[in-house]
């Protein structure tokens, strides 16, 4: 496909790529989004919104972020080259500042004082405060009680950073409540207020805007990798929860001759419950304001989802990946908790990167890719590192020892 054509018609006017996407919310927040969309194919188009944002990703976040051959790892594996885009080295430790510097700026030119919006394990909630930080913003994040409880250090960093945390004590005291209460806040305070939302998901404008503010990744690395080897990697891949680093990720290679992976949580096995792959094991179903592919119970409610990586415990994915998946353009392939948990050790001892368990899933794919292809280069995104998750890997893998790898 041509990358720039599919640019230009994807999404559509209405927000949709193909069947997926849209906009389903209630009447009255309906304005709010459209409020939004239109500032930002305006304002975010502007030379001076893109020269600011370029600024700050130099100065502020550490961009480019380099790319980096992984030797030894790969001469384990075998005759095929691994290469990591390190977006642990971003400003916070992962890719999320990229679209929250992009919101954050968004909301100060649309004169807005406030950001709002919801956390699972608070790696959203922390680059969105640090992002109202940056720009002198009030920050309003909705956090179930449960998710308050396990995720301390991260509820304490956004303290630190002047944010509110508003605790959610209805219902699973989780993630969709923690949605559910955001909305409501944004509902009564839209005027002064911006809903920031997390991944490529939600309602239009979401699913472009977060991929466009992504897409540095992508852009930076296929320059990078290019110049590195004076040719373009055989294969990409990422992992996907909501699917914005492996969107920022991809979209700069979509119209290149070569294979893409989208690596999705396979956690301890297929049954409904044991993991969050959600395109694999999903059918079609709304959630959330936008229309994608989700994992449903029987009833069609979303499912129940488990993965060792709590950023990618999502029971849908954005709409953009439905339709690659669709039109076959990217390849959904999954690991599981084991693999991912392999991945991140290999990845520590071999190179001297302790990876996001996130991440892990992404280079546990690249490893299997690695060992099956002779003489090929995959190029991974390594989303984020890996301090968040040391605690709960040693508590439950001890130091690596007396794991089981895969074989
Ligand atoms: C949140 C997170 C993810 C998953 O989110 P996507 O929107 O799918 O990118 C992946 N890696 C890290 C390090 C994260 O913090």
């Amino acid at each position: 496909m041509d990358l720039h054509t599919y640019l230009r018609n994807f999404p559509d006017a209405q927000g949709r790529f193909g069947e997926y996407g849209g906009v389903y919310l209630p009447d009255e927040l309906v304005p709010a989004f459209e409020e939004i969309t239109e500032a930002y194919q305006t304002i975010a188009h502007s030379a001076q919104f893109i020269n600011e944002l370029r600024r700050i990703r130099k100065q502020f976040q550490g961009r480019p972020t380099p790319v980096y051959h992984c030797e030894r790892l790969s001469r384990h594996l075998g005759t095929s080259q691994i290469y990591l885009k390190r977006e642990d080295l971003n400003h916070t430790g992962a890719h999320k500042l990229n679209h929250c510097m992009g919101e954050g700026l968004l909301a100060k030119y649309m004169g807005k004082k406030r950001i709002i919006a919801e956390t699972g394990a608070g790696q959203h909630g922390v680059a969105l405060a640090t992002a109202a930080a940056f720009f002198g913003l009030e920050c309003e994040i909705h956090m179930g009680a449960v998710d308050i409880a396990k995720q301390a250090p991260n509820v304490t960093r956004m303290k630190i950073l002047g944010a509110k945390v508003v605790p959610v004590t209805h219902g699973l005291q989780s993630l969709k409540e923690a949605v559910d209460s955001a909305f409501e806040s944004y509902l009564n305070s839209y005027q002064d207020s911006i809903y920031c939302i997390g991944s490529v998901v939600g309602p239009h404008p979401f699913p472009q805007m977060v991929r466009d503010f992504q897409m540095c990744i992508g852009v930076e690395a296929r320059e990078q990798f290019l110049e590195m080897t004076g040719l373009l990697p055989d294969a990409v891949c990422a992992c996907v929860g909501g699917g914005s680093n492996s969107m920022g990720m991809f979209t700069a290679f979509l119209g290149d001759p070569l294979d893409i992976y989208g690596v999705e949580p396979l956690g301890k096995g297929p049954r409904l419950g044991d993991h969050s792959a959600s395109i694999t094991y999903g059918r079609k179903g709304v959630l959330h304001g936008f229309e994608s592919i989700m994992l449903q119970d029987e009833d069609g409610n979303p499912g129940p989802v488990h993965s060792v990586a709590s950023g990618l415990d999502y029971p849908s994915v954005g709409p953009e990946h439905a339709y690659l998946h669709d039109i076959g353009r990217v390849n959904y392939v999954t690991a599981t908790d084991e693999e991912a948990v392999d991945a991140f050790f290999k990845l520590s001892r071999y190179e001297g990167i302790i990876p996001a368990l996130e991440s892990s899933h992404a280079i546990a794919y690249a490893m299997k890719w690695a060992r099956e292809n002779r003489g090929g280069a995959i190029l991974v995104n390594c989303s984020g590192r890996g301090d968040k998750d040391v605690d709960y890997v040693v508590e439950h893998y001890g130091y690596g020892e007396d794991h089981q790898f895969p074989a």
